[in-house]
């Protein structure tokens, strides 16, 4: 948080140690004027704020079904739903570290543990990250407990009445204690992230959890992507703990961007996850103004905000289902934008160019995770685009691709599948394909690219096994030029 602070400090200082009247070197104008950012680590997705406006009712209905933990009783499961940007990740990292802070001001023994199933997503690497982890914990748990016993010992052996009021009642007995411990920290091994059958994985995580006394929260993020990928049975195995663990008790919160995600789990499992269930509704346009407000402060310097800034970017965030990472990319995007055009301050303009470049960035990005057969019919309309082709067919943009297969040595999907890759493109808003009437020649698609063209271009190149595009068209332009297959 202080980087960026102490960058721009550093930033004064060295400006300050030139000779100004030197003329206009290379960075004076950057230097010049107020700069736009305070610290704008603020508005970075990985920035966890202090306040969460809005969600208010969100956290106190976690917290109020979280508050058994601390009284040594198992919460309910939790089931947190809503869009993506609604506050779920941000307000269940807020509530489980108050958790954890009161749990240890109080000491009651209890944790939690967070896992993305995003990043985690298949069930072996969920219960092997579960089991390093509560593994950790037991070996710092069990490292601190031999610190305490060390200190006891030294004072039983000045004298015995050290060891009033403790479960030892000679010397002996802390040495053997301590043995103990320590030959269960030797025991503790780590999980590989693949490789073991999962049986033992589930053994060695429930061993760790139930190794001593305590409460555990296991918080999944973005579970639905778990159970998309590879099905509920850790949800199965994890609801279904608590019958057989002896000295702890598990709860489980399982957040979801789609609520649609619970029709394709056991009935058992969708009802003891959704013992209670938490919504979060999409923010509107005042909510996000509130949010930005908040983020704003401290992330600009004074006056670097032109005033319909935060309306705008609200408003264009309320659109896209009331997004707040949206609502901050923007925000922080136009002053990223005002800064490298040496604005005073951001206006309204900047926040459009936010919204265009955003767009874009995710075109890019989807483009960029298409399959490599996919990429090739992309490729082909593009190349079919370039030519000048006002209305591209199917059976063009198949001639085109089939010669592309044979240049980057890929195999060759029939026209049938192509044209369903074509459909995929049309669905994902990449291209745009409408069916048009040959009258008694039948139909067919006529398909344009709803892209901007360069940009997607070196994204496809770059992935087909061909260096840029030079290496590519000319021989398949050579075709175009020399061909008759377009002859209709
Ligand atoms: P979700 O998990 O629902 O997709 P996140 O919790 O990750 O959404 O929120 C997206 C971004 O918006 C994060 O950077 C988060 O800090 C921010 N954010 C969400 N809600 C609020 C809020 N009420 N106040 C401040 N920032 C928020
Ligand atoms: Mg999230």
């Amino acid at each position: 948080m202080t980087g960026n602070q102490n960058d721009t400090d550093a930033t004064a200082e060295v400006a300050d140690d030139f000779d100004v009247d030197a003329g206009d070197g290379l960075f004076d104008n950057l230097l010049s004027g107020t700069p736009i950012f305070e610290n704008k680590e603020i508005l970075q997705p990985s920035y966890t704020p202090p306040e969460l406006p809005h969600r208010d009712k969100q956290i106190n209905q976690m917290a109020t079904i979280l508050v058994s933990a601390l009284r040594g009783e198992t919460p309910s499961n939790i089931l947190a739903y809503g869009k993506t940007g609604s506050g779920k990740t941000a307000s269940a990292k807020y509530v489980s570290s108050e958790l954890e802070r009161t749990s240890q001001k109080y000491e009651v023994p209890c944790e939690v543990e967070y896992i993305n199933c995003e990043v985690t997503d298949t069930q072996y690497r969920v219960l092997a990250q579960l089991a390093n982890q509560f593994n950790e914990q037991n070996r710092a748990w069990i490292t601190e407990r031999i610190e305490e016993l060390r200190s006891l010992r030294e004072a039983a052996v000045d004298t015995t009445a050290a060891l009033a009021d403790t479960p030892f009642d000679s010397v002996a007995a802390i040495d053997d204690r301590m043995t103990e411990l320590k030959a269960d920290r030797d025991d503790i091994k780590e999980v590989p992230m693949t490789g073991w059958p999962t049986d033992r994985v589930y053994s060695i995580f429930f061993d760790a959890v139930d190794y001593r006394e305590r409460v555990v929260v296991i918080m999944l993020d973005e579970i639905d992507k778990l159970v998309e990928k590879s099905g509920d049975d850790t949800l199965y195995s994890l609801s279904r703990m608590n019958s057989e663990l002896t000295q702890s008790r598990v709860s489980i919160i399982g957040i979801s961007n789609d609520l649609k995600f619970t029709d394709f789990l056991d009935p058992r499992v969708k009802s003891s996850l959704g013992e209670e269930e938490i919504v979060f509704p999409p923010y509107d346009a005042n909510q996000l103004r509130d949010i930005l407000d908040h983020r704003a402060e401290g992330a600009f310097n004074d006056g670097t905000l032109g005033e319909d800034v935060i309306p705008l970017c609200a408003a264009f965030a309320a659109q896209e289902h009331g997004d707040a990472r949206r609502a901050l990319d923007l925000l922080r995007t136009a002053g990223e934008i005002a800064e490298r055009e040496q604005a005073d301050r951001v206006m309204g303009d900047h926040v459009r160019k936010a919204q265009d470049k955003l767009e874009l960035d995710r075109v890019v990005e989807a483009v960029r995770t298409l399959p490599l057969q996919s990429k090739a019919v992309l490729y082909a309309i593009i190349l079919l685009e370039k030519h000048d082709e006002s209305s591209i067919t199917t059976g063009e943009v198949y001639n085109i691709y089939t010669q592309l297969c044979e240049e980057i040595d890929a195999d060759q999907l029939t026209q049938r599948r192509v044209t369903d890759l074509i459909s995929e493109l049309d669905m994902l808003g990449i291209v745009n394909a409408v069916v048009v009437s040959k009258g008694r020649y039948g139909r067919t698609k006529e398909i344009n690219l709803s892209v901007p063209i360069e940009e997607t271009e070196s994204v496809v190149t770059s992935d087909l096994r061909v260096e840029g595009p030079s290496d590519i068209q000319p021989s398949i332009q050579a075709r175009f030029d020399d061909s008759t297959m377009f002859d209709r």
